[in-house]
């Protein structure tokens, strides 16, 4: 059975991830700065936000691994060095 991803913020079409545990919430247009949330919250309006939630984690593993200097192998095949 194929992995579904739970129906949080990192998941939601609506989110834009900005750091490895946040981002914001742009379910309402227009306005001149967006809600902080969290990864893990969630809320009512979840759209899901299809292929982009895997590069999102595949992103976050690569900062991770990046901050501790290690290499990685992620979903999106992006490799992280130290230093680069
Ligand atoms: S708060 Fe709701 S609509 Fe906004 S990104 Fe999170 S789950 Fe999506």
């Amino acid at each position: 059975m194929k992995h579904l991803p739970k129906k949080i913020c990192l998941s939601c079409r609506n989110f834009s991830l900005h750091e490895i545990d946040s981002g914001s919430c742009k379910v309402i247009k227009g306005l001149t700065s967006y809600p902080v949330k969290s990864v893990d919250d969630t809320c009512a309006q979840w759209l899901d936000c299809g292929q982009q939630y895997f590069i999102r984690t595949g992103w976050i593993k690569g900062r991770m691994a990046k901050e501790k200097g290690e290499k990685v192998n992620t979903e999106t095949g992006i490799i992280w060095k130290a230093g680069q």
